[in-house]
């Protein structure tokens, strides 16, 4: 019954055609739209280069055999698209996260959430000022 599902020349079917769950084996390139979709990668306008028949009971309509076309990883494309917007939006969140909220100094390196927002200079100079606050307090309270 499977080798009526395997042409691999397409000289039956039109296309190459591999019983389901066989492509890989045959052509490690191979990727249906679904596990395109796993890889994060979609077509990208290309068309089918071979299908997998199957044998199922919910699709009486056509013979009982279901189809899925097979596209070339190599050739697949990212699903979502680095547009200039995207990559504009990155790269803001990523400056906000170089910029100390008290300097307003660019970094080139990201501030660690630990600091709150601050580079090291200015987190050791608002401890340092909390602490002299809290001192001044006490010893004129003393
Ligand atoms: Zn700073």
């Amino acid at each position: 019954m499977r080798a009526r599902f395997f042409d691999p020349d397409g000289s039956r079917y039109g296309l190459p055609t591999y019983p389901y769950g066989w492509a890989r084996v045959w052509d490690a390139d191979l990727a249906t739209r679904a596990q395109l979709r796993e890889l994060g990668l979609r077509p990208g306008g290309q068309e089918p280069v071979a299908q997998l028949m199957w044998r199922s009971r919910r699709a009486a309509h056509s013979g009982g055999v279901r189809i899925a076309w097979l596209y070339r990883i190599s050739r697949a494309l990212p699903v979502r698209e680095m547009t200039a917007a995207r990559r504009a939006a990155v790269e803001a969140a990523l400056r906000a996260r170089r910029t100390c909220r008290a300097c307003r100094t660019e970094h080139d390196y990201c501030l660690p959430t630990s600091l709150q927002g601050c580079c090291p200079p200015c987190f050791e100079a608002a401890q340092a000022a909390e602490i002299a606050a809290v001192w001044a307090e006490e010893t004129t309270a003393a």
